[in-house]
C-alpha cells in the first residue's frame, strides 16, 4: 500500500498515512479493528475480542477525509 498512489475520492487530493489511537489502562494503542458484534466483559466497557487488526488511516491533506484500513503491516512497530 503505497500513500503516493492514493488520491482523495472526495477532491483528488494527496492522502496521507496515519493511525487513531485508543487509550487502555496500560497507555495508549494503535485501534484495532475486530471481527463480529462487539460483546462487554465484565463491569467496564472493556470489549472481549477474539480477532483484531490494527487500523491505518489515511487523510486527505486538502479536505481532512479519513480512509481506514484494517491490516496488519499497520500494526505498532
Ligand atoms: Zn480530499
Amino acid at each position: 500500500m503505497s500513500e503516493s498512489a492514493m488520491s482523495c475520492p472526495k477532491c483528488q487530493g494527496e492522502m496521507v498515512q496515519g493511525y487513531v489511537l485508543d487509550f487502555t489502562p496500560i497507555g495508549l494503542s494503535v485501534s484495532q479493528w475486530n471481527a463480529g458484534s462487539p460483546k462487554r466483559a465484565g463491569l467496564n466497557s472493556i470489549l472481549d475480542s477474539t480477532s483484531q487488526i490494527p487500523i491505518g488511516t489515511f487523510r486527505c491533506r486538502s479536505c481532512g477525509f479519513l480512509e481506514s484500513y484494517a491490516r496488519e503491516e499497520f500494526a505498532a512497530k
